[in-house]
C-alpha cells in the first residue's frame, strides 16, 4: 500500500487533556486537517485545568487566523486586552525599568541594525534617550496607548507585533467550540491505565475510571504536570534544568483592577524571584514566581498580598513546578504537547507558543500511523531547538544583573550559564554582534531588548555605524524620537480602545 492510499483511511487521533494544549490541538487538527484523522478529546472535569497562562506571544494571532477566529469575537469571549510587550521592572537593579517589546527599534542604516548607530551615539554622548525611546510600541505602552497596527509598510505605525492577554479559564472551552464545530468529540473521564503493544511498545488503548477502553492510532497527551502517556506510560526521562532556572513555585492571585489598563504585561523582580502583572478586562491576574529553596510559600504568599493593587478575588493558589522538559516530546505513537512535555517558567510568556510550535510541528510531520523514526526525530528537533533557545534567553535576565541584595540574586547572578549563553554574551558585549537566526524564539530585537535592559552594553560598535557625521546622527535620533513620541501621543488610550473594540462586560 502507497502512502497516498495508507491516508484514505484516517487515522485516530486521542487527546489526553482538555486544558489550553488539548483544545489548541484538537481545534489545530479538527479544522486544518480533519480529512485525514479523527480527533477525540478525553478529558476529567474532577481534575481541572492548571488555569493560568494569560499572557501570551504574537505567533498566537498567526494560529487564530488559520482557525478562521475573529479577532474582537475571540477578546470579548476571553475578556481579552493587547500586549504590545513585558516590561521588566527593578531586574538589573533596583529602580531599572525597560520594556521587551514585540518590535525592532528605529532604523537600520548603511546595512547595519539601529543599535549600532545608538551604541555609538551613547559612547559619544549624543544619546537623546534609551534605546526604548526609538520604538513605537514601546512608548505606546509607556503611554498606555493601542492602535492595530497600520497596513502601509511606509507609515511608522506599521511594522510592530502585538499579542493578548486572557482569562486562561476561558479560552480552553472558547477552543472547545471551535473544535466540537470541526468534528472532534469530547469524552468525559479518568484516565487511569493505557495499554501497551506487547511488540512494538506503542499505547493502544486508555483505561477510563468506569472501565470504558478507548482505541487509537496516535496520542498526544496533553494531561499537563501529570504526564500521563510520555511519563507514566513511556517513562521518558525528564531533563531537568533546576540549577539554570531554580524558581518552581508560584503563588497566584487574581485582584481587582485599580489602575489605568496596560498594553503590556509586567514582570517586578522579588527577593527570590519575579511577579507577574496581566491587565485582563475585568480583573488583574497577579502571580509571584518563586523558589522555594530562598524562600517559603507562606512567605512568598505574603509578599504577594502585600504587592497587589485591588482587593484579592480568590484565595491564593500555589502551583509547583520543575523548570525542563522532556528528553523527547514524541516517543512511539505518543506526542507531549504542553505541560506534559516540558515547563519554563512564564517570564516571556512562552508555554502557549511552545504548544502551537509543537502544533505547527505535527501538522508538517502529520505521520500515516504511530509515525517513522525519521517524523518523530525531526519534530523532537524542532521541539529541541526551541526549548534550548527559550532556556537561555529567560537565563540571561536572572544572569546579567547587579543586584546582589538577596541570597537568590547572589545565586543566580554567579551560578555557571550554558556556553551557548556564554558565546551569546561575549559576541555581544565586543561589538553589538547577534548571531541571526530565521526561526522559531527569539529574534535580535528581543534579545537586544534585554541584553541592553540588563545593562550589557557593547563595548564598540559594528564600522558600518561610521558613515554619519555626529551631528547629522545627533539630528536623526532627536528626529526620530520626537516623531514617535508624538505617533503615540496622539493614539487612542489602550482602555477606551478595548471598551470600544471588544467589550466583554464585566461577567
Ligand atoms: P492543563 O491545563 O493542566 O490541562 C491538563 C488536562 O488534562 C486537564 O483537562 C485535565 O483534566 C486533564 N487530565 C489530567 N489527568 C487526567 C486523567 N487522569 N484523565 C483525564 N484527564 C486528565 N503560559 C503562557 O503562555 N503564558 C503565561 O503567562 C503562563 N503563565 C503561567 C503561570 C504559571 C504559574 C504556570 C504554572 C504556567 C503558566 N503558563 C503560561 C503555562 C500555561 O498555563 C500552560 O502551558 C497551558 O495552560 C497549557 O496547560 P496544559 O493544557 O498542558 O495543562
Amino acid at each position: 500500500m502507497t502512502a497516498a492510499e495508507a491516508r484514505i483511511s484516517p487515522l485516530s487521533v486521542v487527546i489526553v487533556g482538555g486544558g489550553t494544549a488539548g483544545w489548541m490541538t484538537a481545534a489545530a487538527l479538527a479544522r486544518l486537517i480533519g480529512n485525514s484523522c479523527i480527533v477525540q478529546v478525553v478529558e476529567s472535569e474532577e481534575i481541572g485545568i492548571v488555569g493560568v497562562g494569560e499572557a501570551t506571544l504574537p505567533h498566537l494571532r498567526g494560529f487564530n487566523a488559520r482557525l478562521g477566529i475573529d479577532e474582537a469575537d475571540f477578546m470579548r469571549a476571553t475578556s481579552a486586552t493587547f500586549k504590545l510587550g513585558i516590561e521588566f521592572v527593578d531586574w538589573a537593579r533596583t529602580g531599572d525599568r525597560y520594556l521587551h517589546p514585540f518590535a525592532r527599534f528605529g532604523r537600520d542604516a548603511n546595512g547595519v541594525g539601529f543599535h549600532h548607530l545608538w551604541t555609538r551615539a551613547l559612547h559619544r554622548g549624543l544619546v537623546p534617550g534609551p534605546l526604548d525611546a526609538f520604538c513605537l510600541p514601546a512608548a505606546m505602552a509607556r503611554g498606555n496607548r493601542f492602535a492595530h497596527p497600520a497596513q502601509d509598510d511606509r507609515r511608522i505605525e506599521a511594522g510592530y507585533g502585538y499579542a493578548y492577554q486572557f482569562d486562561a479559564t476561558r479560552f480552553a472551552p472558547y477552543l472547545r467550540g471551535i473544535a466540537e464545530a470541526a468534528g472532534a468529540v469530547r469524552t468525559e473521564g479518568r484516565v487511569v491505565d493505557a495499554e501497551r503493544h506487547p511488540e512494538t511498545g506503542d499505547v493502544s488503548a486508555l483505561i477510563l475510571a468506569d472501565g470504558r477502553r478507548i482505541i487509537g492510532d496516535l496520542f498526544i497527551d496533553c494531561s499537563g504536570f501529570r504526564a500521563l502517556l510520555v511519563d507514566g506510560a513511556m517513562g521518558e526521562p525528564f531533563e531537568d534544568w533546576s540549577a539554570w532556572l531554580p524558581c518552581d513555585r508560584a503563588v497566584a492571585l487574581p485582584c481587582r483592577t485599580t489602575q489605568a489598563l496596560t498594553p503590556y504585561t509586567s514582570a517586578y523582580a522579588m527577593a527570590a524571584g519575579w511577579r507577574w502583572r496581566i491587565p485582563l478586562q475585568h480583573r488583574t491576574g497577579n502571580g509571584y514566581v518563586f523558589a522555594s529553596a530562598f524562600i517559603d510559600e507562606q512567605a512568598a504568599t505574603d509578599a504577594l498580598l502585600g504587592a497587589i493593587e485591588g482587593a484579592p478575588l480568590a484565595e491564593p493558589r500555589v502551583l509547583r513546578f520543575k523548570a525542563g522538559r522532556r528528553r523527547r516530546a514524541w516517543v512511539g505513537n505518543c506526542i507531549a504537547i504542553g505541560l506534559s512535555g516540558g515547563f519554563l517558567e512564564p517570564l516571556e510568556s512562552t508555554s502557549i507558543y511552545l504548544i502551537q510550535a509543537a502544533i505547527t510541528a505535527l501538522l508538517e510531520l502529520f505521520p500515516e500511523g504511530s509515525g517513522s523514526p525519521v517524523e518523530r526525530d525531526a519534530f523532537n528537533r524542532t521541539l529541541d531547538l526551541e526549548y534550548a533557545r527559550i532556556r537561555d534567553f529567560l537565563i540571561l535576565h536572572y544572569h546579567a544583573t547587579d543586584r546582589a541584595d538577596s541570597a537568590f540574586w547572589d545565586y543566580v547572578r554567579t551560578m555557571p550559564i550554558p556556553d551557548s549563553l556564554v558565546e551569546r554574551i561575549a559576541l555581544f558585549r565586543a561589538r553589538g554582534r547577534i548571531e541571526p537566526h530565521a526561526q522559531g524564539l527569539f529574534l535580535e530585537p528581543s534579545w537586544l531588548a534585554v541584553l541592553i535592559g540588563q545593562g550589557v552594553l557593547p563595548r564598540d560598535h559594528d564600522v558600518r555605524a561610521d558613515m554619519m557625521a555626529d551631528a547629522d546622527l545627533a539630528a536623526a535620533l532627536r528626529e526620530m524620537r520626537d516623531r514617535i513620541a508624538a505617533t503615540s501621543d496622539g493614539m487612542a488610550p489602550h482602555g477606551d480602545y478595548v471598551a470600544d473594540y471588544c467589550p466583554a462586560g464585566l461577567a
